[in-house]
């Protein structure tokens, strides 16, 4: 399996994470943040099934964008998958006529569009070669992160979350396991902020590696720019744990 984070729309340093997308075997995205800023249009072009975590805009923002830029050539409609409460957020706030038109009310002129599909929590389901398992995270809006298996790799994305247990749970179960993708916002000194805003930091982010319990890489992103230097120093404390580099793909 491959799996690219792209974290771009920056002209200035590459290893900074802005908006969030990830990219698995070229056409599956999870989050939807940087994809139009990061993708060539052919390779837009490529992504059928977008997994949009939760309903912030920092992992949907390029979707509605990226719709624009491919809807005349899409051949097959671009699904969107998520549970019930963020299909919502993304059709009455987003998708509603006011901010973005509605495509999922129109076909382009090869009859594709885009398709809302709602996907229960801890309920696999397939897309193609992938089984995707979406699983509640602790935020601040409802959020999943989401497992992914092909059967013989699997690798977990935390989405954004503080301190959880579910995903970790079921991701060290996981015998295929092969690597974690954790979000690492803040730096320890703002622990508090961050456990109070749903998010991590580095001794946090341990904390969930440590339940896991596996000796997988973990790849920490959604790193906030301003705190870059910082958070990457502490995680070089950290054994196992690397901050993810936009744009590289990882081999699992
Ligand atoms: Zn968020
Ligand atoms: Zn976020």
């Amino acid at each position: 399996m491959k799996v690219k984070l792209l974290a771009g729309g920056s002209n200035g340093d590459p290893k900074e994470h802005y908006l969030t997308s990830f990219i698995i075997n070229d056409s599956l995205a999870v989050d939807a943040g940087s994809l139009p800023l990061v993708l060539s249009r052919s390779q837009q072009l490529l992504i059928r099934d977008v997994i949009i975590t939760h309903s912030h805009l920092d992992h949907l923002a390029g979707l509605p964008l990226m719709l624009d830029n491919i809807f005349a050539d899409m051949e097959i409609s671009v699904s969107a998958y998520s549970t019930k409460e963020t299909i919502a957020a993304l059709h009455d706030h987003i998708f509603n006529n006011v901010i973005w038109p509605d495509f999922s009310s129109f076909c382009n002129r090869l009859g594709a569009r885009l398709i809302f599909e709602e996907r229960q929590a801890l309920t696999p389901f397939r897309l193609g070669e992938l089984e995707i398992l979406l699983v509640p995270v602790n935020h601040t809006v409802p959020t999943c992160g989401v497992i992914v298996d092909d059967g013989q790799s699997a690798v977990a994305i935390s989405s954004d979350t503080t301190d959880t247990e579910e995903i970790w749970r079921i991701a060290g179960q996981n015998p295929r396991l092969k690597a974690l993708f954790m979000e690492c916002s803040y730096p320890n000194r703002l622990e508090r902020l961050a456990y109070l805003y749903g998010h991590l930091c580095p001794s946090l982010l341990l904390k969930q590696v440590q339940k896991v319990g596996k000796d997988v890489p973990c790849y920490a992103y959604h790193i906030k720019a301003a705190y870059l230097r910082e958070i990457m120093t502490e995680l070089e404390g950290l054994a196992g744990v690397v901050a993810a580099e936009p744009c590289v793909e990882y081999e699992v």
